[in-house]
């Protein structure tokens, strides 16, 4: 998708009629809707998901929000959640029924793990997780009763990619829906449904909001898909996105594009210097040319995303603590997407099979010598 096409959409479309002619869309803080007739009402109430009547089904603020980002990703619709992760939960479980059976990569998302292995598992439905870095382990993890495939590429922290357009391109021909979580990824890109992806889940609270102040998620998908989620899942679980929250993100996704135009000059530079550090053995950047998956990355993404982890030298857990503790530019927090530079520390982690002196790290909106000067005073405590 062209520079051209992101900006009519993000500054253009569903903002024909605005309420005063709004320049910056106003928020509908309202919980419901009334009616002149009877008439009106049983006209609004048959068609729920298109009218506003009440604000966990239809909210003129959130719907503008979700037509911009099923129009960013290509699909026919969309339906926006407070959080990523409800959207998600929602999309999957609108998907089985007792008997399926699911694919999904083994380093997904902690909560998508608990879904599919804790929750929905007590409903009777199984799922086998796999590796996912070829296409021979999704085949080979098929079974007769298999429905969903569930890709996150790259996996949280460790950053694998799948084949994902192979494996889509797999999945359609034996019947099977592919979901993919593209939180890593932009929205600017139409990437996932261009390789054969079905139904798209993000985050929006990440690169969307930007601003590290909201919460929220977004199922993009077929029309049909939509429509039944809508008035099932949805509706019923009710994890709707807040009026307030989708004002906040309609002006983030304002700034989208510069922001991540910005970030991607900045973390490239942040990479280049941490290959060169002694005290770093590996930089775990899918954009890198050392990256295993460095072939996918381009068929995946529009641009370099600012998110990657390190491998510190050492193993030794107080050096890799005095690290941490040593970085002032970088906040140690879980999370990205906003101003703000960030380190996810592995180590801090007891119930992963993250390498301990592994480390994410976020770029955010500093200057990149500033965030090479701190990352290097911290470095030469662990070395
Ligand atoms: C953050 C994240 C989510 C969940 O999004 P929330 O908005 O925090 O609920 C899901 N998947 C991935 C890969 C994420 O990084």
């Amino acid at each position: 998708m062209n520079a051209a096409e992101i900006s009519r959409i993000v500054f253009e479309l569903g903002e024909e009629a605005q309420p005063w002619n709004a320049v910056s869309p106003p928020v509908a803080r309202t919980s419901n809707f009334s009616f002149p007739s009877v008439e009106a009402f049983r006209n609004a109430i048959s068609r729920e998901k298109e009218v506003p009547v009440y604000s966990r089904g239809n909210n003129p603020t959130v719907r503008l929000l979700e037509k911009k980002l099923a129009a960013l990703q290509g699909t026919e619709d969309a339906l926006c959640f407070g959080s990523g992760s409800a959207a998600i939960a929602a999309a999957i479980t609108s998907v089985v029924s007792a008997g399926d059976h699911v694919i999904c990569v083994r380093n997904c998302y902690s909560w998508t793990k608990k879904l599919l292995s804790e929750i929905l598992t007590r409903f009777g439905v199984e799922t086998t997780f796999v590796e996912g870095c070829t296409l021979e382990q999704f085949k080979e993890a098929r079974t007769e009763r298999t429905r969903l495939v569930v890709l996150e590429s790259p996996t949280s922290v460790r950053m694998r990619l799948q084949p994902v357009g192979e494996v889509a391109a797999w999945s359609r021909a034996e019947g099977l829906l592919t979901l993919m979580d593209y939180s890593y990824g932009s929205p600017l890109s139409r990437k996932p449904v261009a390789l054969g992806v079905d139904v798209v889940c993000h985050t929006a609270t990440k690169y969307i909001g930007g601003h590290s102040d909201i919460l929220g998620g977004v199922v993009c998908g077929p029309a049909s898909f939509v429509a039944r989620l809508f008035q099932h899942e949805y509706m019923t679980f009710g994890a709707v996105l807040s009026p307030d929250s989708a004002s906040l993100f309609l002006r983030s996704l304002r700034t989208l594009a510069m922001r991540l135009r910005t970030q991607s000059e900045t973390v490239a530079r942040v990479v280049a210097f941490l290959e060169k550090h002694e005290a770093v053995d590996e930089v775990v950047w899918p954009f890198h040319t050392s990256h295993p998956d460095y072939r996918l990355s381009a068929e995946q993404f529009a641009m370099e995303m600012p998110l990657f982890s390190i491998v510190l030298r050492t193993r030794d857990r107080g050096r890799i603590t005095a690290f941490l503790d040593g970085l002032r530019a970088f906040r140690m927090a879980v999370s990205w997407g906003g101003f703000e530079s960030l380190a996810l520390p592995c180590v801090a982690f007891d119930n992963t099979d993250w390498p301990v002196n592994m480390v994410r790290l976020y770029v955010g909106f500093e200057d990149a010598d500033y965030l090479c000067n701190d990352l290097d005073q911290a470095l030469r405590l662990c070395v």
